[in-house]
Parts: C-alpha cells; structure tokens; sequence
C-alpha cells in the first residue's frame, strides 16, 4: 500500500488522536525553527493527550488543574477537567513551583516507573499491533499472563476504557486516516482491520456519524510540503504533512521526484516548502553520511498491523548491522513470513527513517531496494564505515 497520515507506531488512544509516531521524538536542535511555529498545536497536542489518557506521553509532560489545585500525569484516571482550567507543564517540579500539588491517585512525580501504565502501554502496543486480528480478552488474558477479568480490570482502571474500546478506537483512527489520504472504502476498511464484515460497516458509519465513503469524499485534501536537496544517493525529496515526514524518497532528477510524490498523495494539495522542513532534510543527510540519528524523525505514514510490526523492528537494528529477512520474521513472531516481510520492506514510504536498508539476503548479500541495489549498496557502506 501506499503512504500518508499515520504516524507511527501508534502507541495509545491520543498518539491515535495526534502524533502516532515511531515515538516521533522531535527531529533534534536543528528543528527549533518548527519547534517554534508549532508551539501554539503543541498545547493542543497535550490537551488531546490529557483528553485520551495518553500513558505514552507520561513523562513528558504534567497538567495541573486550577479548580482543583492538583497536577496530574497525562494517563491519570481522574475526571478530565475543563480545559480552561488546565496549564501544561514539561516537569513536576514546574508545577509545584507554581503552587500545584501531586495527584494521590496518578502520582505524577514517579514517572517512567509507574509500572501500571507501563504495563497499560504494553498491552496497548499488543492490541495496536494486530488490529487485524480479533483480541478477545482471553487472548490478551494468555500474552499478560493474566485473568481475562482482572486484565479488564487494571486495564479500565488505568487508561479509563476496556481493550475492546480502545482497540476499536485505534482502528476508527486509522480508517478516518486511511480514507483522508485517498483510500477507497473498501481498502481503507481492510487496512484499518475491519475486513469485509458487514456489521463493522454499520458500526462505523455510526462512530464516524455519517457513512465511511462520505466522510472520504469530505476528507481527502490533506497538505503535503516537500523539500528536494542533493544527497549522497542522487536527488532526495523529504515531503511531511502538519503532523511529520510522510515521505523519503530518492531520483536522479527532481522532476521524478515529483512525479513521485503525486503518485503518492494523488488528492494531496502538494506544495514546495518554504525552509521549516531544513533541519529533517539535514538530520537526515547526516544520518546517511555516518552519523547515528539521535533523535528519530516524527513520521506520518499509514501501515497495515503488519507492516508496523516489521517498520517497528527495524528501527531496532542498529546502526550499521544488518539482519537477513528471515530473522525479521522471526523476530515479529511469524517465522513463516520472510516473504511478506520483504514486501513490507519495499513498500516503506520513508527511505533511511525506517531503516529497510539494513535487511539483507541470508548470504549478507544485497537486494531489492525500493530505490535501487546500487543506493542500498551505497547507504550501507556509508553506516558502516561511520561506526
Ligand atoms: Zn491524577
């Protein structure tokens, strides 16, 4: 399939809601520029967090509460607040500085170590990750090593829905994703893992509030910015949207490129970019001239659960290594799947970001690039001279 707005991997209900990135840690210094334009959504992106009980941005950030003179993790349990009462702040101790004091039930102040919703994280990610497949709780009961009733339980208690809801609130995302970009109604359905059923249709045409082929037609004029730059690899086009790279490609002229880019976003407004999407374009030529991304680029692309679970583990192989296609497969658990996973690997819409390059035949010899032998050849070179 073909790429836009999902980012990647989504990690909880609001990383569906706003920034469902490969935890899309902002590109690095260089990005201050956009870091800038964007802090007004920046608010608006905690907010939707704070609104979806987001576990994956605790840590990142406390809301405190002026009503209530309390600050809360994003992922608290809480009664969501009015939002004219909430104040964003990055650190604790911010907000206690400015007169708040710690929630007794979501103990903002020990983070990352929160480990039940470090656990709510991992059972999200699993449910995340096979939306195409039924998770009964049963199921989830066997991977958690746990009841089904007390998975419920703590699952409830801590993100405020059951697994049902919240997976069904992740597939809703990505079929609204799927059908901005340009979908048909039948393919965004089976790529959002609904399959042909019928009464799933129903179903969303009440969640969406009107049928699925109405809202696409309302929905698919998306943006696209794209900036082309000389690379080491010939002509690069870096294209985002509002929300992170949506594609990384590479040709020898820049006409292909854009020629390439349609193909892409075919209902896409496609405009060239004014500066902001510089500081992406140079992490990413230094990444491919040998230095190690520190920081991973927010992306914005849509996957099938398939094709997450292989984008996911390759951003595991580390720098410079490589891995055959079936140790891929076996890694994300399907032993049987090298040729699938090879797929996955040509159609990955952002080149070097999820690093498809590092996927080898099993004799370590190289083969099919979506970009060509000679640039895989070329990038590998580069990385492993570099480390
Ligand atoms: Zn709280």
């Amino acid at each position: 399939m073909t790429s836009t707005n999902l980012t990647f991997p989504m990690l909880t209900a609001s990383a569906i809601l706003t920034n469902e990135t490969l935890r899309t840690m902002p590109a690095r210094s260089n990005s201050a520029k956009l870091g800038e334009a964007r802090s007004g959504s920046g608010d608006d992106q905690r907010w939707n967090a704070v609104l979806a009980r987001d576990a994956a941005h605790d840590g990142q950030f406390v809301f405190a509460v002026s009503s209530t003179g309390v600050y809360c993790r994003p992922s608290c349990a809480a009664r969501r607040p009015r939002r004219e009462n909430v104040a964003f702040y990055s650190r604790p101790e911010q907000a206690e500085k400015a007169g708040f004091r710690a929630c007794l039930r979501c103990r903002p102040r020990s983070v990352s170590g929160n480990p039940q919703s470090d656990w709510a994280k991992e059972v999200c990610r699993y449910i995340e990750q096979h939306l195409d497949e039924p998770v009964t709780l049963e199921r989830l009961g066997k991977v958690f090593r746990q009841s089904p009733f007390h998975l419920q339980r703590r699952f409830k208690a801590t993100l405020g829905i059951t697994p049902r809801a919240y997976g069904d609130s992740c597939r809703l995302r990505l079929l609204k994703r799927n059908l901005q970009a340009g979908d048909s109604v039948t393919r965004a359905m089976y790529d959002a893992g609904y399959g042909s059923s019928s009464r799933l249709y129903e179903k969303t045409a009440s969640q969406l509030g009107m049928t699925p082929d109405k809202y696409r037609r309302g929905a698919i004029a998306a943006t696209v910015r794209y900036a082309i730059a000389d690379s080491p690899l010939g002509r690069m086009l870096v294209a985002a949207t509002d929300k992170g790279v949506c594609a990384i490609q590479f040709a020898r002229s820049d006409g292909e490129l854009i020629e390439g880019l349609k193909r892409e976003f075919p209902f896409a407004v496609r405009k060239p970019d004014q500066g902001g999407l510089q500081g992406w374009v140079e992490t990413l030529l230094s990444t491919m001239t040998g230095h190690e991304l520190n920081a991973a680029l927010p992306l914005d692309i849509r996957a099938t659960a398939f094709q997450r679970r292989v984008w996911t583990y390759l951003q595991s192989i580390p720098f410079g290594a490589t891995r055959s296609y079936s140790q891929v497969a076996k890694a994300i658990g399907q032993p049987s799947a090298s040729r699938a996973v090879a797929r996955a690997c040509a159609t990955n819409p952002v080149a070097v970001a999820i690093p498809c390059h590092r996927v080898v035949r099993e004799d370590g010899s190289i083969s099919g690039y979506r970009w060509g032998v000679e640039r895989k050849k070329a990038l590998l070179e580069m990385e492993q001279r570099g480390v």
